[in-house]
């Protein structure tokens, strides 16, 4: 339907460069999920997001992609940071959505029994859905306290502890945050969300070791057949996407010429340099900082559950913080690029060589995934290269992967974020019925789910995403995230 696609090699697709288009398009992909990503608008999506100004080498689909607002989710764009521009739809309304894992010294056997009290337990206080508040009741001083500081934040009052921030992207906090541009209709809307996990496709998640695939990287993060792990997927909650909402209408309003040239209306972007590029990046910043916050205090929360229902301190049970990645952020970082004659990203066949220049790495539903040696990975994973977490969904493997050797050439530095989503959300309820999941994933699999609607179940039934295996799959052949070790669902809390 108008996307021409060609093989370069195994997993690798190309859309070619014609008309407008600045770079190629390519989709990482094995055959089967191609033909998924071809089901929707993901490939257009993509195609289009090659017209932004400054993008760089080539626009990417990670190998989970799908149809988003404007720009695909499991969508990789890198821009100019002097030439090209930054756009909030290319980010994702939930900034900062992303997933933490947390290790324990517990063992399924510690579990088996107890799966019923232990998910009661972390339903009756992790709060959940639409409504209903958060772990921390703030006011608006203290959401622009977390908005500057991050997980420090955290540390300060009592619900973190300093071995936290070392294993969290960034230390948990983005010094280029600006509290200042995020409006006070988001901040109103973060006061009563602060450690709280949303609806939808957020989750709490407690999983068993199934696998380890590779033994000296499974023991760099700490990871054994049968343990215990805890993973927590939520983001920004309300202030992010009011955030992501106040820039686009602002986009709207002031960079009206450079929309208008783009065949996307959802693609709208600040060009580097302007005011509003800074304005955002600041806002965006203090945004991933909240999430940060926001997946940390549910995690401290989630141990002083555990220490309830095992009767045992959480460093006795070891609950220490594997790693939190983002899935949803852009990211000012040094890159190889193809350049013109100007120096900066060539546009189309100009190519006269290859610089490091400075970009604002987009990642939508993708996650960054470096390799060992890069400095930006923090030391106790340095050698064996940056943690990278997968989740399937609720009925489905999970992966840990490490980020592999070819990723800094392939993808900025990026693999999958998920297993990606195959079904819309009406679809899935056509399809499902929240209690019958429920009961069958019980019956079969022995994973207790709560969540506080049914229809929300439906909609994230394991039926209506993709294959996990696949997608990591193509990620390992790839060499871009390589797999550690596979996870199960033993309990699951939902909004
Ligand atoms: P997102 O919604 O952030 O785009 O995607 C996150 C990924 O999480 C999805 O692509 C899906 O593979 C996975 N997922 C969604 N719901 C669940 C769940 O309840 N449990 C687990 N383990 N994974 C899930
Ligand atoms: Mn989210
Ligand atoms: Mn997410």
């Amino acid at each position: 339907d108008g996307v021409t696609l060609e093989q370069v090699r195994e997993h690798v697709w190309e859309i070619p460069r014609t008309g407008d288009m600045r770079v190629p398009a390519r989709v990482l992909a094995s055959e089967a999920l191609l033909e998924e990503i071809s089901d929707d608008k993901t490939l257009e999506q993509l195609q289009n997001t090659t017209h932004l100004p400054g993008i760089a080498n080539y626009a990417i689909c990670m190998p989970d992609g799908h149809q988003g607002y404007g720009f695909p989710v499991g969508g990789v764009g890198a821009m100019d940071v002097e030439t090209g521009c930054i756009s909030p739809g290319s980010v994702g309304y939930d900034i900062n959505c992303g997933v933490r894992m947390m290790r324990t010294s517990l063992t399924y056997s510690d579990l088996q029994d107890r799966e019923e009290e232990l998910v009661d337990s972390l339903f009756a206080n992790i709060p959940s859905g639409l409504g209903g508040g958060g772990i921390v009741d703030g006011d608006v001083d203290t959401v622009e306290e977390i908005l500057a500081r991050g997980v420090d934040w955290a540390l300060e009052h009592g619900h973190a502890v300093e071995d936290d921030l070392l294993h969290c992207e960034d230390e948990g906090m983005r010094e280029e945050a600006d509290p200042s541009k995020v409006s006070q209709k988001a901040k109103d809307r973060g006061k009563n969300q602060i450690g709280s996990l949303g609806s939808g496709n957020h989750f709490l998640e407690v999983q068993r070791v199934t696998d380890v695939f590779d033994a000296a990287v499974g023991e760099a993060y700490g990871l054994e057949e049968d343990q215990i792990v805890v993973l927590i997927h939520c983001g920004s909650r309300g202030l992010g996407h009011q955030t992501c909402n106040d820039y686009l209408r602002k986009i709207e309003q002031q960079h009206r010429g450079l929309l208008d040239k783009l065949p996307d209306k959802e693609l709208a972007a600040a060009p580097a340099g302007s005011q509003l590029a800074e304005d955002y990046y600041g806002a965006m910043n203090a945004a991933i900082n909240f999430a940060w916050v926001n997946r940390q205090v549910i995690m401290h929360r989630v141990r002083k559950v555990f220490e309830r229902v095992f009767d045992r301190s959480w460093e006795d049970m070891e609950m220490e913080l594997l790693y939190d990645v983002a899935h949803n952020i852009a990211k000012k970082e040094y890159h190889e690029v193809d350049v013109g004659p100007d120096g900066t990203p060539a546009v189309g066949d100009e190519v006269v060589g290859r610089e490091e220049r400075e970009l604002y790495v987009h990642r939508k539903g993708a996650t960054r995934a470096f390799p060992a040696g890069h400095p930006e990975v923090p030391k106790a994973y340095r050698d064996v290269g940056q943690p990278v977490i997968i989740p399937g969904s609720m009925g489905a493997g999970n992966y840990v992967l490490r980020g592999g050797e070819n990723s800094m050439e392939l993808t900025f530095g990026s693999t999958a974020h998920g297993a990606g989503r195959l079904m819309s959300r009406t679809q899935a309820k056509n399809e499902y019925w929240g209690g019958d999941v429920q009961q069958q994933l019980r019956d079969q699999d022995q994973i207790y789910v709560k969540a506080q609607s049914g229809a929300t179940v439906a909609e994230e039934a394991p039926g209506v995403y993709k294959d996990v295996d696949e997608v990591v799959g193509v990620s390992d052949a790839l060499g871009i995230g390589d797999k550690v070790a596979r996870t199960f669902p033993v309990c699951n809390i939902k909004g």
